[in-house]
């Protein structure tokens, strides 16, 4: 997964994820579940989102594994 090319433009795609600056913490990474669990604290199975970003053209792509 450490050597991506754009689908638009071809680029080097870089490893990165999405954060909020107001909140920049370990715990503010964005997590992909198949739900909200039986508590409501959190998610089903949750895989934290990985985010590509072209180094060209800014083109963004998301993984959660
Ligand atoms: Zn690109």
């Amino acid at each position: 997964m450490n050597e991506k090319s754009c689908p638009k433009c071809k680029g080097q795609m870089e490893k990165g994820f999405i954060g909020d600056k107001e909140t920049m913490s370990r715990e503010s990474r964005q997590n992909w579940g198949t739900g909200i669990n039986a508590l409501g604290s959190g998610l089903d199975n949750p895989y934290p989102v990985t985010t590509f970003r072209c180094k060209d053209c800014g083109y963004l792509e998301s993984y959660a594994y």
